[in-house]
């Protein structure tokens, strides 16, 4: 028996669905009350726009870019207590057993990422068939964060606030279920690649 007390919990959710900012949130708490707090992000997710630091009332909390999973036991300090991992769908699978480790060894672990793919199944963590429901076994708690359906019809928005599901867009027509799972695009309708949050009613779901 050992009295380490590790603790995982996973923010899965939708594009658009302020599942990072949920997370931070939750760290920031943790940063309030005097615990020692490192935010990690994978290196290839981070946008331009990306914040490097979050400040709250005094308070302040750095975003470590990951290049690579196996990297976060070097850049962990000794004294860190909490650990956040942004965007882990951009992790190889790798990334499960670390988290694994990193509970086992008392520490409490944040993991937020995308949940599904456009075509509705659970993302692959690399050009592999683990997915990031292979934490789910081993979460404490899980949330799923739904985002809101942005699907507009003659000048008018959906709105639907279980928008589970995403869409990816060639032009003005949902993207074959064929088409390439990593695929840069924009969030907003152009003639090109574009993505978005999509409720059951305006989702197109791909059947076999
Ligand atoms: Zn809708």
């Amino acid at each position: 028996m050992t009295n380490i007390k590790g603790r995982l919990e996973l923010i899965l959710g939708n594009m658009s669905s302020g599942k990072s900012e949920h997370m931070r949130n939750k760290l920031m708490r943790r940063v309030v009350s005097g615990k020692y707090v490192q935010l990690f992000q994978p290196v290839a997710s981070i946008r331009e726009s990306d914040p490097e630091k979050i400040e709250k009332r005094g308070y302040g909390l750095i975003m470590e870019p990951l290049a690579a999973p196996s990297q976060l036991y070097d850049m962990l300090n000794q004294n860190t207590e909490v650990i956040g991992l942004d965007e882990v769908h951009f992790c190889d699978k790798s990334i499960i057993n670390i988290i694994k480790n990193l509970v086992d060894k008392g520490k409490e672990v944040f993991a937020c990422s995308l949940e599904l793919n456009f075509r509705a199944e659970p993302v692959r963590l690399g050009n592999d068939s683990i997915t990031i429901y292979n934490l789910m076994p081993i979460a404490d708690n899980v949330k799923i964060i739904n985002s809101i359906c942005t699907y507009e019809s003659q000048g008018k928005i959906c709105g639907c606030r279980e928008a589970r599901w995403v869409q990816k867009y060639y032009g003005d027509k949902a993207a074959p279920p064929d088409s390439p799972l990593i695929e840069k695009g924009d969030v907003k309708p152009c003639d090109g690649v574009w993505y978005a949050p999509r409720c059951r009613e305006h989702y197109h779901f791909y059947r076999e």
